[in-house]
C-alpha cells in the first residue's frame, strides 16, 4: 500500500510537491528478474546515483520511503535558502538608508506570504526529483520502505528486488536531545520548521552550527525574537576562528541573543509557552519561548534496514562503515551520501554518487579522498571554506604560510557597502601550494569554487595571480590575496638586482 506522507500545509503548493515526489496514486513497477543496482534512499545520493546509472544503460531500481528528493529539496537547502532569501530582502530594506533610499511606511515581513513563496518555489524545483522523472530516465521507481532481505535482494511493500550491487543512500535525520521535558513541551527540528504559517514571537535556536547559524538569522530577520543556545563558547566553533568572529558580531547586531557556553537542563511547558531552564558558567537560569528549534547534529539512518543480514557494518553515530571506495562491509554493497561520509552536503552527496555508479558497476578504484570538497554556510556574511584550516595543518606538523586581504580593500566590495569579511589563504610554507583558503563575504558561497578549482588543478597562488579578474568584482580579493604571496617573491638580493640593472637603463 502507498502511504502517502502528510506535508503540511494543505496547500496547493504542498499538493504539488507530494504529486512529484511520492504520487498518491504510484503504482511500484512489476521488479525486473533482476537489476544491475538497487538504491535504497532517493535523496540526491540516491537520484544521482539512479540516474547516472541507467543513463549508462544499467538496470536500476529507486526505493523510497518518504520524499524523492530527500532532505536538500524537502526540509533542507531548499527551503532554508528560500527563508534566507526573504530575510536578506528584509534586512537590506532595513538598511536602505545607508543606500541614500527612503522607505516610506516601513517594511513589514508577511511571515505567511513568506513561507508561502518557500512552498511554491520548492514545490516548482521539485519536478528535477519527481518520480515521473525518473521513470522517463528509465528508473525502477519503488515508494515503500526498504529492508535488505538476505544475500542479493531487497524488499519493498512486500515485492523482492534482486540485485547485483546495492547502495544504501538513506541519509540523517536530526539528532533530539534528550533534554528532560523536551519532547513533552514539544519542539521543531527542520523537519517540521518548514511547515510554520505563523511566525512564532520568540524562538529558541537549539545549536550553533550551520543549520542553527542559517536558520537563527532568517528568523531573527523575519522578525522573531531570537535565543540562540550554543554549548561552545562560540558559534560555529569548527570554523577559521576569524570568521566565525565575524559573524557572530553580526548575529549580535541583528538582536539575536546569543547565550553561549551552556547546557540546557530541562524544558517546562506552561501555558502558552515553554520555559528552557539552561546552566551557564554555573548559574541556573529559565527564559520562556514560543517555540524550540533543534539543530544539534545528525542521526544516520541505519535501522529497520536489516544491514546484519547482508554483513554490513554500522554505527549508529557515523553511519555505515565504508572503505575509500565507498564498499561497505558487504563487497556487493556500497553507500553515498550523508548516511556514510563525514561531510555532509548536498555537493559530497552527489560528488560519491557518481564514484559509487563507477566503482560499483565498472570495477572502478575511485576514492573519496581524492575529493576536494568546499563547503559554505549561508549567513549574512557566509562563510566558505575549501582545504585545511590553519590549525589542521598545524596538528598533522605542516607549515603553512597565510595571505589575507580584508574586503574593505576591495573597491566592489566598499561600493556595495558588504566590506565585512576576507579571503585567507594557506600555502606550504615557502611555495604558492594551496592548503585551504576561508572567504568571509556576502557571497563567499559563489566565490569559494575559485580556490576550489585552484586547488583542484594544482594550480597555485602563483597561476591565481595571471587570472585577470573583471573589475570591480568582489573576487578581486582573491587576486589581491596572490599578488600579497608574489610580493614575498621579492627578496632584497632580488629587489636588489632589478634596480641596479634598472638603473644600468636610465
Ligand atoms: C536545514 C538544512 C539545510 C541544509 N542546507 C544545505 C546547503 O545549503 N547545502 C548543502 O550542500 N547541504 C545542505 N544540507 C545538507 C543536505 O541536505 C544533505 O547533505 C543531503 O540532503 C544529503 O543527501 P542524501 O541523499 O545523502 O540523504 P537524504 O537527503 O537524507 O536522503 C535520504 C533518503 O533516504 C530515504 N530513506 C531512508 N531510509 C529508507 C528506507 N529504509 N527505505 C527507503 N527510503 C529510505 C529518506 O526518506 C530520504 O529521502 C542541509 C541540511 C539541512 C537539514
Amino acid at each position: 500500500m502507498n502511504q502517502v506522507p502528510e506535508i503540511l500545509p494543505h496547500d496547493v503548493h504542498n499538493a504539488t510537491l507530494v504529486s512529484n515526489v511520492h504520487p498518491p496514486d504510484w503504482q511500484n513497477p512489476e521488479p525486473a528478474p533482476r537489476y544491475n543496482l538497487v538504491v535504497i534512499g532517493a535523496g540526491t545520493a540516491g537520484l544521482v546515483t539512479a540516474a547516472g546509472a541507467a543513463g549508462l544503460g544499467a538496470k536500476v531500481a529507486l526505493v523510497e520511503r518518504h520524499l524523492l528528493g530527500g532532505d536538500c529539496l524537502n526540509v533542507g537547502c531548499v527551503p532554508s535558502k528560500c527563508l534566507i532569501r526573504s530575510s536578506r530582502v528584509y534586512a537590506d530594506i532595513k538598511d536602505a538608508g545607508k543606500f541614500g533610499l527612503r522607505v516610506s511606511g516601513g517594511v513589514e515581513v508577511d511571515f505567511p506570504a513568506v513561507m508561502e513563496r518557500m512552498r511554491r518555489l520548492r514545490a516548482q524545483i521539485s519536478f528535477h526529483d519527481s518520480a515521473k522523472r525518473f521513470q522517463d530516465l528509465g528508473v525502477d521507481v519503488f515508494l515503500g520502505e526498504g529492508r535488505f532481505a538476505g544475500p542479493g535482494a531487497v524488499e519493498v511493500g512486500g515485492r523482492t528486488l534482486r540485485y547485483k550491487r546495492a547502495v544504501i543512500a538513506t541519509g540523517t535525520r536530526p539528532v533530539h536531545p534528550a533534554t528532560p521535558g523536551l519532547a513533552e513541551a514539544g519542539f521543531l527540528t527542520n523537519e517540521t520548521v518548514f511547515s510554520l504559517t505563523e511566525r512564532p514571537r520568540r524562538l529558541a535556536v537549539i545549536g550553533g552550527g550551520p543549520i542553527g547559524c542559517e536558520l537563527a538569522q532568517a528568523f531573527r530577520r523575519l522578525g522573531c525574537e531570537v535565543r540562540l543556545f550554543h554549548s561552545a563558547s562560540h558559534i560555529l566553533n569548527r570554523e577559521d576562528g576569524d570568521a566565525a568572529e565575524i559573524l557572530q558580531q553580526s548575529f549580535i547586531r541583528d538582536g539575536i541573543r546569543l547565550i553561549l557556553d551552556c547546557k540546557t537542563k530541562r524544558v517546562e511547558k506552561k501555558t502558552g509557552e515553554k520555559v528552557i531552564h539552561f546552566e551557564c558558567q554555573g548559574n541556573e537560569e529559565g527564559v520562556a519561548v514560543d517555540e524550540i528549534l533543534v539543530g544539534v547534529g545528525r542521526a544516520p539512518n541505519v535501522e529497520g534496514l536489516n544491514l546484519e543480514s547482508v554483513g554490513v557494518n554500522y554505527d549508529k553515530r557515523e553511519g555505515v562503515a565504508v572503505s575509500d571506495r565507498l564498499q561497505t562491509t558487504n563487497p556487493c554493497i556500497y553507500a553515498a551520501g550523508d548516511i556514510c561520509l563525514k561531510y555532509k552536503f548536498t555537493h559530497t552527496a552527489d560528488a560519491t554518487a557518481r564514484i559509487v555508479i563507477q566503482n560499483a558497476l565498472f570495477g572502478g578504484r575511485k576514492k573519496q579522498n581524492s575529493l576536494t570538497i568546499p563547503w559554505c554556510t549561508y549567513t549574512d556574511p557566509e562563510i566558505a571554506h575549501v582545504g585545511m584550516y590553519e590549525r589542521e595543518a598545524r596538528e598533522k606538523g605542516i607549515a603553512v604560510d597565510t595571505f589575507m586581504r580584508p574586503l574593505s580593500d576591495v573597491d566592489r566590495a566598499i561600493a556595495d557597502g558588504e566590506e565585512e569579511g576576507f579571503v585567507k589563504v594557506h600555502v606550504r610554507k615557502g611555495t604558492d601550494e594551496i592548503l585551504g583558503a576561508t572567504i568571509v563575504a556576502r557571497h563567499a558561497g559563489e566565490m569559494i569554487s575559485e580556490m576550489t578549482l585552484a586547488m583542484v588543478g594544482h594550480l597555485g597562488l602563483r597561476t591565481l595571480s595571471n587570472v585577470i579578474h573583471a573589475y570591480p568584482t568582489q573576487a578581486e580579493a582573491i587576486k589581491q590575496v596572490s599578488d600579497a604571496y608574489n610580493r614575498t617573491r621579492l627578496t632584497p638580493f632580488v629587489k636588489g638586482l632589478f634596480s641596479r640593472w634598472l638603473a644600468w637603463r636610465r
